[in-house]
């Protein structure tokens, strides 16, 4: 590629969202724009990354024995009633009409449209075991889309389904997806670990997810160097009872407010309804401002949870014993200190309170300040449990327990036959008869991955790429084409030459001053770059730099042609 015909952007200043280095990176290299919050365009050199991300997934599923096909992103609201999700799946479900007024969903996940598939095309024990997968776009409405495409609404994934006649089948996949997994991931260059992951309500025998390990991650696991034991922290959680300890509560000062708010009095304060009061109410609760409870003789009473759900992203509300044990007191209305009209929100467990709330009953001058709950339960309880959980005993009885912090680029799921019993997705057996089949699924964000990686990987420069996934490999600078000629045809000329030898090189022919040039490749991460200049050439060398090293050296063609 000649940088000189490409769509190369580079920018300077990044918006103040941009929290996490590789969000900012990725804007800053120009691979994405933002088109809208959690959505994203990926330029021509995002791209090039996104797709080479794909290819490593790909040839390994496809190694493992996967069958690669491609299903509708928009499907049918029929699909999804006939398992529960409609209704169950909340907030992140994006809901939408034809013209004659049908209901559809933009697919967040697949597996009612699997389900429904394998249905129809399989029906003898004969065709199992088999493994079906797509790479594809997934919208999920992300409450609180963040950190690019880290956090996006819109994103790509791989996603897999096996279907079985018996456990052992199932777990048979599920060990080769596994092994899959972790080739992916390993030829990616992440460091990365498979954790132990809850299979909560699906139910079923083992789920792992694959966290690449980075300290800007949303995710914590425990894990032991002494063996094979690691976890995520719910996980943990369950099996390590010394996690369980509550953080310190500091005591509640009675303070003298007047009764707060009714959701009646704060959908007339702000000027919308009472539905969509509790709506905003709720996103500000996830957002970490926290928190009321239905309870005491308000009318929010009336709003019961199941009304919630229909509402929230999985909300999750505190129960009374929860707001008694965090406040040392019945719930009643809690807000945070220092608004001008307390705006009362839902709790719930991710979003729960920092210090300095009030909290309390319904009446006058029965309310606390001091209440202290987590802002982000899964930040904040990563620092907590740190000094409880490490140097604990590993639960396997090997070592002792470290946290980190990580990121889910993969997520591997026995299903057994839940989504196929209630699809009726059934096989004859070899006795001819009728048996629901099992099911496992694999998914991996393969547009989180790119994140990932930037987030393991850069300097002040810019991204350090894993040669995997590198734009190009190899970049040719060329000092002042246009009045050396001798000069350009040399670069040309080395260019060509990778070329040909199926390196991919990219000219940076663009005429920039060196120090320009040298920026926005070291800023894009490009691997290895070699400098051809009229020095150079009198020399018989190449300037040469590994984007990972600080020294330049000289080196030969032929040296480079090795690298
Ligand atoms: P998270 O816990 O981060 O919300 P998840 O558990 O909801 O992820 P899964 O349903 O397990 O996600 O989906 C499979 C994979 O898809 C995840 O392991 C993750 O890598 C990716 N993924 C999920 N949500 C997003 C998102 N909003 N943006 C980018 N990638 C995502
Ligand atoms: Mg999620
Ligand atoms: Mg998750
Ligand atoms: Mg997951």
């Amino acid at each position: 590629m000649r940088l000189s015909q490409f769509h190369l952007a580079t920018v300077k200043e990044v918006p103040a969202d941009a929290e996490i280095a590789s969000h900012r990176l990725m804007l800053r290299a120009g691979m994405i724009r933002k088109l809208a919050s959690g959505l994203y365009t990926w330029t021509p050199l995002g791209l090039r990354v996104l797709r080479k991300v794909e290819n490593v997934v790909r040839e390994e599923m496809n190694r493992a024995g996967a069958i690669e096909l491609l299903m509708p992103a928009v499907q049918p609201k029929e699909l999804w009633e006939e398992t529960g999700r409609w209704e169950k799946f909340g907030g992140q479900l994006l809901k939408i009409r034809d013209r004659k007024d049908q209901e559809f969903c933009f697919g967040p996940t697949h597996e009612e449209v699997i389900t429904d598939f394998a249905r129809n095309e399989l029906k003898s024990y004969k065709q199992l075991p088999v493994n079906f997968y797509q790479i594809q776009t997934k919208f999920r409405d992300e409450i609180r889309p963040r950190f690019g495409v880290m956090r996006a609404r819109e994103f790509l994934m791989k996603d897999a389904y096996s279907f079985h006649l018996s456990p052992e089948s199932l777990g048979d996949t599920y060990g080769a997806m596994y092994q899959a997994y972790s080739r992916i991931f390993e030829r990616l260059g992440l460091s990365f670990r498979a954790v132990q992951a809850d299979t909560g309500a699906i139910g079923g025998n083992a789920s792992h997810e694959f966290q690449v390990l980075a300290d800007s991650g949303e995710d914590a696991i425990a894990f032991s160097d002494d063996s094979d034991y690691a976890a995520n922290i719910e996980k943990a959680e369950a099996l390590a009872p010394a996690i369980q300890r509550p953080a310190p509560q500091a005591p509640l000062k009675r303070v003298d407010t007047p009764r707060q708010k009714t959701i009646a009095e704060v959908s007339a304060f702000l000027g919308v309804s009472p539905q969509q009061c509790i709506k905003t109410l709720l996103l500000r609760g996830r957002e970490g401002l926290v928190a009321l409870c239905l309870r005491g003789d308000h009318e929010l009473n009336e709003v019961k949870a199941g009304k919630l759900a229909e509402l929230a992203d999985e909300p999750v509300l505190a129960t009374e014993e929860e707001i008694l044990a965090a406040t040392g007191t019945r719930p009643g209305f809690i807000g945070p200190v220092g608004l001008p009209e307390t705006i009362p929100v839902i709790v719930d467990r991710s979003a729960a309170v920092l210090a300095d709330f009030v909290c309390g009953g319904n009446a006058d001058g029965t309310h606390y300040t001091g209440a202290n709950w987590e802002r982000d339960a899964r930040t904040t309880r990563v620092d907590d449990i740190r000094q409880v959980v490490e140097g604990d005993p590993s639960p396997d009885g090997h070592g002792t327990l470290r946290l980190a912090r990580g990121i889910e680029v993969g997520h591997i799921f026995q299903l057994g036959q839940k989504y196929a019993q209630a699809l009726g997705a059934t096989v004859l057996d070899d006795q001819g008869k009728a048996q629901v089949m099992l099911m496992g699924c694999y998914g991996i964000g393969v547009s989180r991955i790119v994140a990932a990686a930037i987030e393991q990987s850069h300097d002040e420069a810019g991204i350090i790429w894993p040669e995997t996934m590198s734009p190009w490999r190899v970049a040719v600078c060329v000092i002042n084409p246009k009045n050396l000629p001798d000069v350009r045809d040399a670069a040309e000329n080395l260019y060509r030459k990778l070329e040909e030898r199926g390196i991919e090189t990219v000219l940076d022919d663009r005429g920039l001053r060196p120090g320009q040039m040298f920026a926005d490749l070291e800023l894009i991460g490009v691997p290895h770059r070699v400098v051809v200049s009229e020095r150079g050439l009198a020399a018989g060398t190449l300037e040469y730099r590994r984007r990972s090293e600080s020294e330049n050296r000289a080196i030969t063609e032929d040296e480079l042609f090795t690298l």
